[in-house]
Order: structure tokens, then C-alpha cells, then sequence
């Protein structure tokens, strides 16, 4: 490597501006930075040696901790915009990546393809970045990660909130899919589980960050998040669509007067209780989750357990607004069938080519996020379109797009992305345990509930 002292003192440099490192560790930090520089041995850094030097020109988690939880004491926005800042400064937060993320909305959804998060096709590689092995961590989301280099964790940083009177600590994706996208995970590595707790913790932590939406995937497989053995919620800085959706219905409890619920107008089945008391909040929410678990109805097809076990679930997710909280309560069923071996609640077969993994908290809110693959896929359908050449036979699975794209009158690309939110809303409408609205309105008047 040709200037390697100039490339020190540039990083160096950088570090003052942004990364508050301490004139009294100047000389000791250049020295560290000039050791990994010297070893390196190619042409450009490699993504392991970045992230040792973005580590070492990093404040000591205990030095971040102390900055955040001094501005914490005060203002919990002004906690979180330095501690996001510093985050996508050191390298962590990928934000120049996901900024080249196509993006749109339409039809009342966010739809996006994530090309950020790199597709591993060498298994070897895949194994390692999940790979917690040779480390301290039982998972790859513990807190015990934070450093680790096997898994490129030497520049995260993360910092501890407490929840429920519980200690959790927060940390951003470095790959994430929306507006300061992070995860609030428990400091005990302990499975994802929702109780009366949950609604408890969710509203400790828009208290402290009332600027963020939090929630939780259910804790049941094929429905939910991807890591089932270590509790966790994600949240972030956007408004989703589902937040902005309106109530169908409005609703009443006799005993919790200081509640209003709607049943939202929304594509999948969700309940939204709005209020100002927390108590009361927590309290209808548990409610409703625990006639939700043992809710059966075989005409819709909803099997609350079998041999399999328990099928029923809820993905809380909350936001504080000028009504007080706003406690949205998505029903979710996991159960499977033979026409539906991946789930009768989920993405029906013809829509796999767009989404075929697990439709999560996320995608329950409205805004999907779709494989990178799809861009090239879709780029060459709409150029088929444009110039008028059949559907070859390797493209076969996407002969209903194809066909509709076709007819649409106007631009082709506007097309394509008409169709493509109109499959999205057709995968929520495939998750919605009750298709109807009155349905979920009876459910309601059954625990109690007035129109
Ligand atoms: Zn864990």
C-alpha cells in the first residue's frame, strides 16, 4: 500500500470529526491504525480489515454508553440521532448502500429491493457470517457479539435501555430496510415470547423514544422473524403504511371506556387500541391476545392447535401519537394444509416469485421487502414488454405478470410497479386470518366489545 502514513492521518482525521476520538488517545490510535495498514496486502482494504479500523478509531462501548445515556437523561431523540449518527459514521450503519435500495410507493404500500444485503453464494461464507462459533455469543443477535471478528462485528456498538425494569440493549441493521432501522434485544439470551410483558416493555420504549414505532414478530415459525431463540423487537424512525391506515370500525369495551378500538382498514386483520392510559392499554391488549390463542374456527380455517402444537400468534407493534399510545395488534395464524403446505395465513403459491420467505412484522405493516434478484428479473420483463417478445420458458413463473404488465396502458416501469404492489397487497390479504371485517368486529362483541 503506496502513503500509508497519509492514510493514517486521514483516518485519523476522520475520527476527530466525527468519531469524537479523544486527543489523549491520538497517538496510540495511529499507531493501531498504521500496524493494520502495514499488514494489509492487496490493493484495497478488505471488508475484515474496514472493519478493525472503523473498530479502532471507535469509542470503547463504554465511552458510547456514558455519551448516551447523559443525553438519554434528558431527550431521548437527542440520545438516538447521536447514537445513529455515530453508527453510520463508523462505518456500521451501510447507509450508502441501502440509499441505492429501489424504492416506491404505491397503492398505499413501500415496496422495496434490497440489494444491500449481500447474497452469500458461497455457502462457506454464508456459515461464517452466521456463525457464532469460537465466540462468546450463544446466538447472532446476543449482546456477546459486540466485536466479535469472525462475524464482522468489531465496529458495532450497541447500548443498554431497561425495559420492563429488565436490562435490553439496542443496536441499528447495518442492512436496514427502513429509516433508522435497529432491534431492542433482551441482555438475556432467553426465546421470543409474548405476554403481558411485551405490551409492558413496548410502551417503556416508545416512552423513552417516542419518535421510533417498536414491535415484535410473532413467536411462532413461518410467520415471524427469522431468529425464533433470543426475544427481540424491531423498530425504527418510519411511519409504515399500516400506521396511516384508518379504523373500518370503531369500537368500545365496557370495562376499559378510556379505549378506543378499530378494527383497521387494512388488508391484513388488525386491531388497534388507542389510548392514554397505559394500564388500561396493557390490560385489553392481554385480553385479546389470550382469547386470540384459543380462538377456533374451522369454516375460516382457523385451527388454534393440533398435533403440531399452538397455531395462533400476534405481532404487537406500537407508536406514540397525539391520541396517546397506538397499540396495533396483528392476528396471525401459522397453521399449514395440504393445498397450503407453507402456510394457509401466507403468500399463496402464485405470488413466490415475488416473496416467498416468511411475511414478518415488517411486511405485515406494508412495507415489503423483496430479493435483490427481482430487480434484473423485472428490468428484463418490462424489456420483453417493451419490445413486444414472448415469455421465454425460464420466465415461465412470471407468465401473470407478464400477461398484466402487458395490457396496462401507459409507461412500462409504472406498470411493473402497479402489478407488483397489487401482488404485495395480495400477500397481506393472504396473511389476514378474518378476510372479512365483520368477522373480526364478532370476535370483538364476543370479549366484550360494543359498535
Ligand atoms: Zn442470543
Amino acid at each position: 500500500m503506496k502513503d500509508i502514513k497519509k492514510i493514517v492521518n486521514k483516518f485519523i482525521a476522520y475520527a476527530d470529526k466525527y468519531l469524537e476520538l479523544n486527543k489523549n488517545d491520538e497517538i496510540f490510535v495511529k499507531n493501531r491504525v498504521l500496524e493494520i495498514l502495514s499488514k494489509s496486502t492487496g490493493e484495497k482494504l478488505t471488508l475484515e480489515e474496514r472493519d478493525e479500523i472503523f473498530s479502532t478509531l471507535s469509542l470503547m462501548p463504554s465511552k458510547i454508553q456514558e455519551k448516551f445515556s447523559s443525553l438519554l437523561a434528558t431527550d431521548g431523540k437527542a440520545a438516538m440521532d447521536w447514537f445513529y449518527n455515530y453508527c453510520v459514521h463508523n462505518d456500521y450503519v451501510k447507509l450508502s448502500q441501502l440509499n441505492k435500495n429501489p424504492r416506491f410507493n404505491r397503492n398505499g404500500l413501500i415496496i422495496t429491493i434490497n440489494k444491500a444485503k449481500p447474497e452469500f453464494k458461497n455457502p462457506q461464507k454464508a456459515k461464517q457470517e452466521n456463525s457464532v462459533e469460537g465466540g462468546f455469543a450463544e446466538c447472532v443477535i446476543c449482546r456477546e457479539n459486540e466485536g466479535f471478528g469472525l462475524r464482522n462485528k468489531r465496529n458495532l456498538r450497541t447500548v443498554e435501555i431497561t425495559l420492563g425494569g429488565e436490562k435490553w440493549f439496542w443496536q441499528f441493521s447495518p442492512y436496514g430496510y427502513f429509516k433508522e432501522h435497529g432491534i431492542a434485544v433482551n441482555c438475556k439470551h432467553i426465546p421470543m415470547h409474548i405476554d403481558k410483558t411485551t405490551f409492558i416493555n413496548l410502551m417503556d420504549f416508545v416512552d423513552l423514544f417516542p419518535h421510533y414505532f417498536i414491535g415484535s414478530n410473532a413467536a411462532l415459525p413461518r410467520i415471524g422473524g427469522s431468529v425464533l431463540a433470543h426475544d427481540h423487537y424491531q423498530g425504527g424512525r418510519e411511519i409504515l403504511p399500516m400506521h396511516q391506515a384508518t379504523a373500518a370500525y370503531t369500537l368500545y369495551h365496557k370495562d376499559y371506556l378510556d379505549i378506543i378500538a378499530e378494527v383497521v382498514s387494512w388488508n391484513g386483520s388488525v386491531i388497534r387500541l388507542v389510548s392514554k392510559n397505559r394500564n388500561s392499554i396493557s390490560a385489553l391488549s392481554e385480553i385479546i391476545f389470550n382469547a386470540w390463542i384459543n380462538y377456533e374456527n374451522v369454516e375460516l380455517g382457523i385451527i388454534a392447535k393440533d398435533d403440531e402444537g399452538f397455531h395462533n400468534a400476534i405481532s404487537p407493534t406500537l407508536r406514540k401519537t397525539e391520541r396517546g399510545y397506538e397499540m396495533n395488534i396483528i392476528l396471525r395464524n401459522n397453521v399449514v394444509s395440504k393445498e397450503f403446505p407453507d402456510g394457509v395465513f401466507h403468500a399463496h403459491p402464485q405470488y413466490h416469485m415475488i416473496k416467498k420467505e416468511s411475511i414478518g412484522l415488517i411486511e405485515a405493516q406494508g412495507l415489503f421487502i423483496l430479493p435483490g434478484r427481482l430487480e434484473k428479473q423485472l428490468n428484463y420483463l418490462e424489456e420483453l414488454i417493451k419490445n413486444n417478445i414472448a415469455l421465454p420458458k425460464e420466465y415461465a413463473e412470471f407468465k401473470m405478470v407478464y400477461d398484466h404488465v402487458k395490457i396496462m396502458k401507459g409507461d412500462v416501469h409504472e406498470a411493473m410497479q402497479n402489478e407488483i404492489a397489487r401482488i404485495c397487497n395480495c400477500i397481506l390479504k393472504d396473511t389476514a386470518v378474518f378476510k372479512d371485517k365483520k368477522q373480526m368486529v364478532n370476535f370483538l362483541i364476543d370479549l366484550g366489545f360494543n359498535l
